[in-house]
């Protein structure tokens, strides 16, 4: 019974330090000179481009049509802030992104036009959420996460799109389930360490492992008064 309450209280932790570091790494994990790869592909309207920028902790790509007649309109041309001399990589190996998340893989395998876009997920050891930004009226727009404060006053083209930032509120699934899993066994681990330690300190100063209690001046064969724990021979110190 304790180690099934305890079990669960380590996946519930588990979920929540999977949260917390996929936010985490949202607010704050700088965007900047992440590897990039160029994902190229024409379709009867134009060329489709994704850039797709990933780090240990994120993953951040766009996706934008550059039409066959007229003039590409690119507002997340610098979704990563990247350093001169980081150059891109182009991609034949990969024919489309990584469709476990985001509408892009979609767009990218779609013969139509491809509204500019951009989409972010975070978390590790698996990114576990992610949001998008689209633009309107020359701003950028959070769809499926909490905007930053960071980030709530820019507006197109003043502010780069690098610094845009939000909360992801979109689940990436297989990546949730893992990292609440690893999670989960690192809580597990941490508290039967705590556990360990609580008892062979209970146990030295003569007091019940469980709860405890002062065992001191008892007979050894006598379970502990206050939680009834049976008493193992060694552990009582004689009187
Ligand atoms: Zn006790």
């Amino acid at each position: 019974m304790r180690l099934l309450r305890l079990t669960i209280a380590c996946i519930i932790f588990g979920f929540i330090t999977t949260v917390a570091v996929a936010w985490g790494l949202a607010a704050w994990l700088p965007q900047r000179n992440w590897p990039q790869q160029d994902l190229y592909r024409t379709n009867p309207v134009g060329m489709i481009h994704v850039a797709e920028y990933e780090s240990a902790e994120a993953t951040r790509r766009t996706i934008s049509t550059i039409p066959l007649d007229g003039k590409p309109h690119l507002p997340f041309v610098c979704a990563i802030d990247q350093a001169p001399g980081i150059n891109s990589v182009m991609s034949s190996s990969r024919m489309i992104p990584d469709d476990r998340w985001g509408f892009i893989p979609g767009q990218y395998g779609a013969d139509s036009y491809a509204s500019n876009r951009c989409e972010h997920a975070t978390g590790w050891p698996l990114v576990a959420g992610w949001y998008g930004v689209t633009t309107l009226n020359a701003a950028y727009v959070i769809d499926g996460g909490v905007q930053l404060h960071s980030s709530r006053t820019g507006t197109l083209p003043t502010l780069n799109a690098s610094k845009v930032r939000a909360l992801p509120l979109r689940p990436i699934w297989t990546g949730l389930a893992t990292n609440a899993a690893f999670y989960a066994i690192v809580w597990l681990g941490f508290a039967y360490g705590v556990s360990s330690v609580l008892r062979v300190k209970r146990r030295r100063h003569g007091m019940c492992v469980r709860c405890a209690y002062d065992l001191r001046g008892l007979r050894g064969e006598q379970p502990c008064p206050e939680c009834g724990l049976p008493p193992p021979p060694a552990v009582y110190p004689r009187a």
